[in-house]
């Protein structure tokens, strides 16, 4: 496979990244009359199924940096999270008319409300508020989540005009797994080499992934680990932190660059779990739907957006990541008024206190601009692990 230099791999994603009119998704639906494209939020929806129903899932992560919100406010209270209204912002200035429908994942109650809002708006359009079980036995929450699955793919049949067969579900699932090992591997290289895997690049290069068809995503993280393994980078002094808590709301890209140069690695992180949310293949034999439905409810990633029982073990998904990931403390990153990340902290920390690990926390909006006193937090903490650890 011929490789192009890291540089223009990232500088194509950074286009993607930037363009919020999605013009490489506009072109895929172009190409073949009668494609249809469904967006997602945060955090996970099956795409395995919006996939064999042969349309686009489209990650929809709200306005970045630079998008100015008027209408959105109008819909929400100020002082929340920005993403639903920024994503309002979006659909309002047209920049979603191509979008034929719509996934609202059961993350919160602000998204759940966006899928109301959207109702309203855009009355002809596909919306499902997509709810995903918080019961992990096999005949409660099992059962429960196939069935959600089963009036999604049949919802999508009767928009796209044709059935989606078990077959064709079986050879999306095989789509994204393939998708996802090259995810993994992207993240474990990164871990290994992080001064040739900046996390801005691998942000990037995830990012992509959010509009390009899986397929296309894929190559792309082939060709970037067989350049970023070619490329000659020096190594920082850096100590390794895993971020945490930015799985709905996205940080401003600047705030990961700033993290990286103030000293701190990024080994793992939950941005765009839907890349990772499964933690193993999901088979492509036996029933396509119970499978996904076994996969989400015994091998999926342990997070504020699952519901876990038993308080003993919350934390421990971030804990095995920190021990995988021999990172030498945690940066708990959440987006301001994000309900999910900011109840979760107090019941993490109190697991990861008494094992020593270090931990600073902040707090962002996907517009925050001010970098510096981030900056100081993070190169302090850097500084303050690199004493400890010497000592
Ligand atoms: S950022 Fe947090 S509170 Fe806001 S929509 Fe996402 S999960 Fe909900």
């Amino acid at each position: 496979m011929s490789t192009r230099p890291v540089g223009e791999i990232i500088a194509a994603c950074e286009e993607i990244f930037e363009d919020l009119s999605f013009a490489k998704a506009r072109e895929w639906k172009a190409a073949v009359p009668g494609r249809k494209v469904i967006g997602y939020m945060p955090v996970y929806v099956p795409r395995e199924i919006v996939h064999a129903a042969g349309m686009l899932p489209l990650g929809i992560l709200g306005g970045g940096a630079d998008m100015e919100v008027i209408h959105g406010d109008a819909y929400y209270q100020s002082y929340i999270c920005r993403i639903p209204r920024s994503t309002i912002e979006m659909a309002i200035n047209g920049k979603l008319d191509f979008v034929d429908g719509m996934m609202f994942p059961s993350i919160c109650d602000v998204i759940r409300n966006l899928s109301g809002i959207w109702k309203l708006l855009f009355k002809d359009k596909y919306v499902r508020y997509f709810d995903a079980p918080q019961n992990f036995r096999e005949e409660v929450g099992g059962v429960f989540y196939a069935n959600e699955m089963r009036e999604l793919r049949d919802g999508l049949a009767k928009l796209g005009g044709r059935e989606v067969s078990d077959d064709d579900i079986r050879r999306s699932i095989a789509v994204y797994n393939e998708n996802r090992r090259w995810v993994n591997q992207v993240y474990d290289f990164r871990s290994d080499f992080p001064w040739k895997a900046p996390s801005a690049e691998v942000y990037l290069l995830m990012r992509a992934g959010m509009v390009l068809p899986p397929e296309e995503h894929t190559l792309l993280m082939r060709e970037y680990l067989a350049a970023a393994e070619a490329a000659n980078r020096p190594m920082r002094d850096n100590c390794r932190v895993v971020l945490t808590g930015a799985f709905c709301e996205q940080p401003p890209l600047n705030l990961i660059k700033s993290l990286e140069m103030s000293g701190c690695y990024i080994v793992d992180d939950d941005l765009m779990l839907v890349s990772r949310w499964l933690l193993t293949d999901v088979p492509t034999e036996g029933d396509p739907i119970e499978n996904l439905s076994r996969a989400f409810l015994l091998h999926s990633a342990e997070t504020a957006a699952k519901y876990e029982p038993d308080v003993a073990k919350k934390g421990s998904y971030l804990i095995d990541s920190v021990r995988k990931r021999k990172a030498d403390g945690v940066i708990f990153a959440a987006p301001s008024f994000c309900d999910p990340a900011l109840l979760d902290k107090p019941m993490i920390i109190s697991r990861i206190e008494p094992l020593g690990i270090p931990y600073i926390h902040i707090q962002y909006a996907e517009n925050s601009s001010q970098m510096q006193p981030i900056r100081e937090q993070s190169g302090t903490f850097a500084d303050s692990i690199k004493l400890w650890s010497a000592s």
